[in-house]
């Protein structure tokens, strides 16, 4: 694990730094506190610091503010070493944000326990971090295709209506249905149902661009939603139809056709999104009426 050590004696610098190596932590040093505050608000931070108490720039306790001013996800665990021993000196170095102190000349055992006590800490705080990322994910994404969930497909549709408002940067929606899919799972069983899905969800996503995101929207449905300034949506929904239809999906010893049908629309300033998805919805109903494996373009009311 990283740490920095920030104090202005060379001497107690490299002490300190021997130490610490020795206790397997990669040491980053600097010698006043302008520098251990740029250290510690950069790219890579490390994550458990000892700050000297008195140093040019800012001193121990005037990082800690700063530190703690800052906020941000991943918790710095910090030191103050200090040579004052006032209990008024602790209490402000405390208040400052500091999370325990070691009163110089300090006890080399004692330091070492400190800081394995410190950096506890921070592992736990990066498996709460990890644990919370994996539910979120959860909470957000299907967990059969890896693609974003009902929900949060619809989120970002939302959020992109809203930046359109204000920008001119057109948006789309595209919805599509895989043919006879009922079939395939009443045929063959839902695990190769879920193959199917899986392979139409990697199709989709390998004709799209970084501005076009999909979700599965339930069952066989996929939701497809695109923002780029010159939007072709018509264009869109034909290449990941022929990226679904272009080869079979192969299933252990079966070789299954799959189509698909879209529906596509363009938002219009005075659509909301369920007008929106109104619209794409009967487009795809067309689309399967009019044959299948096809798409259709959607008529958004008012516009
Ligand atoms: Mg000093």
């Amino acid at each position: 694990m990283k740490i920095l050590i920030a104090d202005d004696s060379s001497v107690s610098r490299d002490l300190l730094g021997t130490m610490v190596r020795k206790w397997g932590y990669d040491v980053v040093s600097v010698s006043d506190g302008t520098h251990a505050w740029e250290v510690l608000s950069g790219p890579d931070a490390p994550r458990l610091a000892i700050l000297d108490w008195m140093m040019p720039g800012l001193t121990g306790p005037e990082v800690c503010e700063k530190v703690r001013d800052k906020g941000g996800e991943s918790y710095t665990y910090i030191l103050l070493l200090t040579g004052r021993t006032q209990k008024e000196d602790v209490i402000e170095g405390m208040d400052a944000g500091a999370d325990d102190y070691v009163v110089k000349p300090f006890d080399q055992q004692e330091l070492r326990v400190r800081l394995r006590a410190g950096r506890r800490i921070v592992e736990l705080q990066d498996e709460l971090l990890t644990a919370r990322e994996k539910f979120r994910q959860q909470a957000t994404h299907d967990a059969l295709t890896g693609l974003k969930n009902r929900a949060y497909i619809r989120q970002i549709l939302a959020e992109r209506m809203d930046a359109a408002r204000s920008s001119s940067i057109p948006v789309g929606v595209i919805m599509l249905d895989l043919d006879r899919f009922k079939l395939v799972n009443d045929t063959y069983g839902h695990a190769v149902g879920d193959a199917v899905l899986i392979a139409a969800a990697q199709r989709i996503q390998s004709v799209l661009s970084d501005s076009d995101v999909v979700g599965r929207d339930g069952g066989e449905e996929f939701l497809l939603v695109s923002s780029r300034p010159s939007l072709d949506l018509a264009a869109l929904a034909e290449t990941v139809r022929q990226a679904i239809a272009a080869e079979p999906v192969v299933v252990g010893e079966l070789t299954l056709p799959v189509t698909a049908s879209l529906g596509y629309a363009r938002l219009c300033p005075r659509a909301d999104a369920d007008i929106l998805l109104r619209a794409a919805d009967e487009a795809l109903y067309r689309a399967k009426h009019n044959g299948r494996n096809r798409i259709e373009p959607g008529q958004v009311e008012g516009c």
